[in-house]
This record gives C-alpha cells, sequence and structure tokens, in this order.
C-alpha cells in the first residue's frame, strides 16, 4: 500500500521510528511533518538519532492557537494529499497533527489508520482527549495498545477496524534498551548534564501537559520536585521549551537540587529513567517506559489514560496529581534508602521483550481496508 504517514511532535516522531522497519518493508511510506513541533531540542535532532528520513513534505506550521495551528495544517495537508493519492493515511496518538491529518485524509475520502486508537482519559479539559476522540471516529484501523483502549471503543460504539497490538514505543524501547543498560552510560550524560550520575541516586522529571503550564498547577508541581530534591538526590528536569516558558512568566524559581535542563534525547532519556531512584512526570511515553523498565514513577496529572501501566506495576506506579503530600509519601515508599541498590539490580535483570505492534500493524494494513 501506498501510506502517507503524518508526524508533527516529539513523541510522533519516536512512534515512527519504532514502525519504520516493519512498515516500509511491506508498504511504500510518504512521510509528512506538519512542524507542530518545529525547536531543534524537540524534533530536529530525533531525525538524526532516530534515523529518519528526511520529510517527503515538510508543512512549516510552528505554533499559534489550536485553531491557528489545525486549521495551517488542514490546509496545508489536503494539497499533499490530493498529489500524493494514498491508499490511506496514518496518524499518531493525539496531537493537533493527529487530528488535521485524520479530518484531512475523511474530507477526502481516504482511509484513515490511528496508531494508539482508543485511549481516553474522559476528561474533555485536555486537549489530546479532544485530539482522540475525534481521530478515532474517523479511523477505519483503529491499532489499539491495550486491552482497556479496545474496551474504551467499544463504548461508543466502535468495533470494526479496532485490532489490539500493542505499544509500537515499547517495540522501539526493546530495540535500543541495550544501549543504555551498563550504568556506565551515566557518566557521559552526567559529564554534559554538569552533575556526577549515579544509579539509582538522582530523580528524573519531565512536565509538559498544557494543563500543568498554568499557574496553579506550576505552584503545586515546583513545591513537589522542590521537596523530592536533596542535597545528595539531585532531580533532573527535563524541561519541554513550553513548560520553561510558563515556568519563567510565573516567577517561581526552583530550588538549587532541581538541574533545570533542555529536552534530552531519545537514549538519553530512556538511560535516565533505567538507572534513576523514580521518575516523576506527567508525560504518557515516559509513564509507559517506566514502567516496562520496572522504575517507580508518580504521575503528575489526576488521571491517566494507560490503565495497564498503573494497575500492572506492582504499585511502583502511582497517580499522585499534583498533591504534594501525597507525592511525598509516595516518593518516600518508592524510592526508599536502598534506591541505589535496587536500580543496580533492576538494569542488570532487566528483560524487555518488544510488543510486536510495529509487524501487527504492518501486516493488518497489508490485509486492506476493513
Ligand atoms: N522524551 C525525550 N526527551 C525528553 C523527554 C521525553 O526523548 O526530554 C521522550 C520519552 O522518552 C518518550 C517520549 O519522548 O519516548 C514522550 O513524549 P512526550 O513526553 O513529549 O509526549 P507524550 O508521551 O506525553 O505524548
Amino acid at each position: 500500500m501506498r501510506i502517507v504517514s503524518v508526524v508533527g511532535t516529539r513523541p510522533q516522531l519516536i512512534k515512527a521510528a519504532a514502525l519504520l522497519p516493519a512498515l516500509r518493508a511491506l508498504h511504500q511510506e510518504v512521510f509528512v511533518d506538519t512542524g507542530q513541533h518545529w525547536d531543534e531540542a524537540l524534533a530536529g535532532t530525533f531525525f538524526a538519532e532516530l534515523g529518519l528520513p528526511r520529510p517527503d513534505h515538510s508543512l512549516g506550521v510552528g505554533g499559534g492557537s489550536h485553531a491557528e495551528q489545525t486549521a495551517g495544517m488542514l490546509a496545508r495537508l489536503e494539497p499533499v494529499l490530493l498529489a500524493e493519492r494514498p491508499d490511506a493515511v496514518l496518524v499518531y496518538g493525539d496531537t493537533n497533527s493527529t487530528l488535521a491529518g485524520a479530518l484531512a485524509a475523511a474530507k477526502l475520502g481516504i482511509p484513515v489508520a490511528h496508531v494508539e486508537a482508543g485511549l481516553r482519559s474522559f476528561d474533555r479539559g485536555m486537549p489530546e482527549e479532544v485530539n482522540r476522540v475525534v481521530a478515532d471516529h474517523l479511523s477505519h484501523w483503529l491499532f489499539a495498545p491495550t486491552p482497556t483502549a479496545v474496551a474504551n471503543l467499544a463504548a461508543e460504539g466502535i468495533r470494526d477496524g479496532v485490532v489490539e497490538v500493542g505499544d509500537v514505543m515499547r517495540d522501539l524501547a526493546a530495540r535500543v534498551v541495550a544501549e543504555v543498560r551498563a550504568p556506565a552510560v551515566l557518566g557521559a550524560i552526567g559529564a554534559a548534564l554538569h552533575v556526577p550520575l549515579s544509579p539509582g541516586e538522582y530523580l528524573l522529571a519531565t512536565v509538559h501537559r498544557a494543563e500543568n503550564r498554568r499557574p496553579a498547577a506550576i505552584a503545586a508541581w515546583s513545591a513537589i520536585l522542590a521537596a523530592a530534591a536533596r542535597a545528595d538526590r539531585p532531580l533532573i528536569l527535563a524541561l519541554h521549551p513550553g513548560t520553561r516558558a510558563a515556568l519563567a512568566s510565573s516567577g517561581r524559581e526552583l530550588p538549587e537540587g532541581v538541574l533545570v535542563v533542555e529536552p534530552l534525547g531519545y537514549r538519553t532519556t530512556l538511560a535516565l529513567q533505567l538507572h534513576a531512584a523514580a521518575v516523576l512526570t506527567d508525560s504518557g511515553g515516559v509513564q509507559r517506559e517506566a514502567a516496562w523498565l520496572g522504575t517507580p514513577c508518580l504521575v503528575l496529572r489526576p488521571r491517566t489514560e494507560w490503565v495497564e501501566a498503573v494497575s500492572d506495576s506492582g504499585g511502583r506506579m502511582v497517580v499522585v496529581g499534583l498533591d504534594p503530600g501525597r507525592a511525598a509519601g509516595e516518593l518516600a515508599r518508592l524510592a526508599p534508602a536502598e534506591a541505589p541498590e535496587l536500580a543496580r539490580a533492576r538494569a542488570r535483570d532487566l528483560h524487555l521483550a518488544p510488543a510486536g505492534a510495529a509487524a501487527a500493524i504492518a501486516r493488518a494494513l497489508a490485509g486492506g481496508r476493513p
């Protein structure tokens, strides 16, 4: 099949890299980058690191309000789809690029394939939730990563075309984790970040969701991070530029133990997760990676669409929202004094099997339109 895949953000570049070998083994892929993330740290470096091809079409949409961004993508995608005449358009996840890709294709009568279909936080206040719901209702192939996602789709009356394939991001993590398993990788990362790093003797945090850029939310998560960081246990906060700008305009300062760094590369992020005492995050991707690696994780939002990551974690992953008391209590339990030994054992004993999601998606597409 001739497939236009639409990417635009960091997690979509990562998912596209996970799918690429399996997809291109069976199909012809036309790669379209909307430019929703345009900054080097969030997009540019990932092409090189993940071996992604240059996009066949770069739409250069950039920033703006949700409406401006989505409208710009729709207007620029339509002529590309008319010229490329694909058999299907493949979209990933839950961003404005997902919504625009699905809508532009559906309006032209081109079948849509959605990778990460069926996820629901049941919070329509999250822009991602709106994008997911619309993309799913426009899709012909719905590649669900989890049983809960399949059930969510069924509850909305969507059964045709639903295939539970597992998680493509797990395929990529399984492919590269061997490169970061040795604790020695922390030496080079620590040197680059100007902080000495040892297994289990630091924390990693990421914060990027829109709801965590509001002043009250910034006050709450910065209190959580400030309480978590200690002189003998630094906290590395890999900060999205949007959150960095919101933090700056809030006027709030983070204490010295919180080391604010630019967004990191994929392997660096995976390495820092694997060897950390614990991870604190509002990211969907980081949550699952922490789950696969067995690293304790505090989820810094009120609910998660990755239900199984929590329920299958044996208590290692906890949705704490922005409650500083709860976060401190759970962190004391999840990252105790013996965290360094636990982190060493975790990296040594890790066996991360791929999900087989990429191959299942490529095969399902080869079967033709459901
Ligand atoms: N990630 C990264 N650098 C960072 C933070 C995250 O490479 O500084 C990776 C992370 O390992 C995961 C993906 O980005 O693979 C998650 O993307 P993000 O948190 O932006 O979005 P979400 O998963 O919440 O949609």
